[in-house]
């Protein structure tokens, strides 16, 4: 007997089966959660998080699980809402009281003054990459705890209990990072596309340019020329560029003017030594040398 409960999946124990767009959110879900919650991550860490492809498996995901929690501020806006409405399951509707969206607790950081097609509208509620920064990781574990509760309020107290043990472990977690980010105030950088908003607004980064001209806009040459004339004046220490898009325009700038390019995870697994929350901001704490 002791055996076959040994080869059961696990979560035929956990009270809840929830499904979460990215494997940071899984994380922090497994972390509050617990063994009464079981979470289903949608899409790879190392997949572009704008672009996901909505596989049928990916459906039947959404369609068995008993809650979702998104990132939000659009990010998810062109692959989710699709698998959701071919899954059919009220569970995850974004009205349901078991949908999350992590977005509403944070106040978002870029919004542009107006929004076109063709001026790039891959951001239209401002940058969505919140997640980068370290002190917002407590308030999104804060909001899955409030959730948690409130779906499965017999295990609020669990709830409540873990999230005051991973808040204290990631409260240490961030006096580190932000001493060993001190001597790194004011450091100029250019990026391929701006991941790194939240986490350069916290530790003073100056992102000089991103090398698409708008967020979700290809490099243009033009746009390219300019920025290795900024580079020269400028001496950015290097490009932290994310992994999922070509580093073809990069290594063109970098062959014109000998900046370094540095690649950066944007989630769990967008590195193979990113494996979980705390190496993901070890990792992006020890990228600018
Ligand atoms: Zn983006």
């Amino acid at each position: 007997m002791r055996f076959l409960l040994l080869l059961l999946p696990l979560s035929l124990f956990a009270n809840l089966n929830i499904a979460v767009s990215y494997p940071y959110i899984g994380a922090l879900t497994k972390s509050i959660g617990g063994e009464n919650v079981e979470t289903v991550v949608l899409a790879n860490g190392n997949w572009d998080p704008h672009f996901v492809v909505p596989k049928p498996s990916l459906i039947s995901k959404v369609r068995n699980a008993d809650g979702l929690i998104m990132n939000g501020g659009q990010l998810e806006i062109g692959w989710l809402p699709p698998l959701i409405k071919k899954a059919g399951n009220p569970k995850t509707n974004v009205n349901a009281k078991t949908f999350l969206n992590l977005s509403n607790h944070i106040s978002m950081i870029d919004k542009p003054q107006s929004v076109s097609r063709s001026g790039g509208d891959l951001h239209p509620d401002g940058n969505p990459h919140f997640n980068l920064d370290p002190n917002n990781i407590l308030i999104l574990a804060n909001a899955i705890k409030e959730y948690l509760s409130t779906i499965d309020s017999k295990n609020s107290q669990v709830y409540e209990k873990n999230y005051v043990v991973f808040s204290d472990m990631w409260k240490k977690k961030i006096e580190l990072w932000n001493e060993k980010m001190l001597n790194k105030k004011g450091v100029k950088v250019v990026q391929f596309h701006n991941i790194l908003a939240y986490f350069n607004k916290a530790y003073k980064i100056e992102n000089i340019a991103t090398i698409e001209p708008l967020p979700g806009i290809p490099p243009s040459s033009k746009h390219t020329v300019d920025i290795i004339e900024l580079i020269k004046k400028e001496q950015p220490c290097c490009i932290l560029h994310d992994v999922y898009h070509s580093t073809k325009t990069a290594e063109f700038i970098s062959e014109k003017t000998g900046i370094k390019i540095v690649l950066i995870p944007h989630d769990i697994g967008a590195l193979e030594s990113v494996e979980d929350l705390t190496s993901l901001f070890d990792y992006l704490t020890s990228a600018i040398k």
